[in-house]
């Protein structure tokens, strides 16, 4: 399959990665929109959430526990950070392999409902 984040993964395509066990890996992103933009996904291919099943219920809950992890060791749990998923056209989403963005470092902008 021709997606960058399962090669990200495999290690084909090089990534500061700063987090991997069996299930998820985390990685610098290549165009940080804050001083902290880290991407967190898991190994095995998913679209996006919205292409996610309830067999998948522990990865998206290991991989969330992944993002709280590598935020913690960044250093902004405590200021505080997002953590967020795009998920098709409207959101922006550009790679379609499912990933958790973890940004924090500055004051983020507030999301408006
Ligand atoms: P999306 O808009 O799909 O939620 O965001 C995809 C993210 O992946 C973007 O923030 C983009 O900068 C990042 N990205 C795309 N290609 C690469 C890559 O080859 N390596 C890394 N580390 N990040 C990438």
């Amino acid at each position: 399959m021709d997606c960058i984040f399962c090669k990200i993964a495999d290690g084909t395509i090089p990534s500061r990665k700063v987090y991997e066990d069996e299930r998820v890996v985390a990685f610098h992103d290549i165009q940080p929109q804050a001083p902290v933009h880290l991407l967190v996904i898991p190994k095995k291919h998913i679209a996006s959430l919205d292409d996610a099943s309830s067999e998948d219920a522990e990865l998206l809950g290991h991989a969330m526990l992944a993002a709280q992890k590598v935020a913690r060791e960044a250093g902004v749990a405590s200021s505080g950070y997002r953590v967020i998923t795009n998920i098709g056209p409207d959101s922006g989403q550009i790679v379609f392999h499912l990933h958790l963005h973890v940004l924090g470092g500055e004051k983020l902008a507030h999301l408006n409902p």
